[in-house]
């Protein structure tokens, strides 16, 4: 029987060790890449993402790891979710929005809490992702995403991770824990930075040297 996975898979790091969002870019980029993350380094050196932005903390880790991982394709995504009616928040504290130990349900909780009392317009919030491509201690290209929707009161669907299962996007009924993999990987803030990202790789797969075999 032939093979379909291409035999010359280009390797690209994810600069995460979070699960779901690993999980996620091994569906979205498929077969034509092998998708690795960090999950599995002992000693890596910790990468304190110190910026205000999605974008600037995302140039810090792809920067940081392609210097732990010379020749190696790096893609780093800062990404979280924005309330403007909170003026922001969590935004680039959505990971940590609920202290040092926090869990996924613990931010969720905690932003539950601080919703309570916001009617309808107010919980109005996107999900935003930034993608940073990197190699050799360079960034070859920026990609964002963003997708709107809205709070909801309480936790529905166990899918995804992190604040899936509050989160109702614009023009459906049910939240990102509830909708089918498939269908987040269409349309979420992650799905439209890759998309990006691959048209990226595949202008530019000379110069990043995608062509030789990894
Ligand atoms: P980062 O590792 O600093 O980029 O943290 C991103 C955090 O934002 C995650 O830990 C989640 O809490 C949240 N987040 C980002 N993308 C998603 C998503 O697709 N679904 C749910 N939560 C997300």
């Amino acid at each position: 029987m032939p093979s379909r996975t291409p035999p010359h898979r280009p390797v690209l790091w994810i600069a995460t060790a979070n699960p779901g969002k690993t999980r996620e870019f091994k569906e979205l980029f498929g077969a034509r890449f092998l998708v690795r993350d960090l999950h599995s380094f002992k000693n890596l050196p910790v990468i304190h993402e110190t910026g205000r932005t999605f974008e600037a903390n995302a140039k810090i880790k792809a920067l940081a790891l392609s210097r732990i991982l010379p020749g190696q394709l790096i893609l780093a995504d800062d990404s979280g979710l924005v309330v403007p009616a909170l003026g922001g928040r969590p935004g680039v504290r959505s990971a940590r929005f609920s202290g040092p130990n926090a869990t996924n349900e613990s931010n969720r909780i905690k932003l539950l809490r601080v919703m309570k009392k916001l009617k309808n317009a107010a919980r109005k919030a996107y999900f935003e992702a930034t993608l940073v491509l990197a190699k050799n201690g360079e960034v070859f290209g920026v990609k964002r995403g963003r997708v709107w929707g809205r709070i909801t009161h309480r936790d529905y669907g166990f899918g995804g991770f992190g604040y899936d299962p509050i989160f109702i996007p614009k023009s459906f009924a049910r939240t990102f824990g509830q909708l089918s993999p498939r269908t987040k990987g269409r349309i979420s803030h992650r799905a439209q930075a890759v998309r990006g990202i691959r048209r990226l790789l595949s202008k530019r797969r000379y110069q990043l040297g995608m062509h030789k075999q990894s």
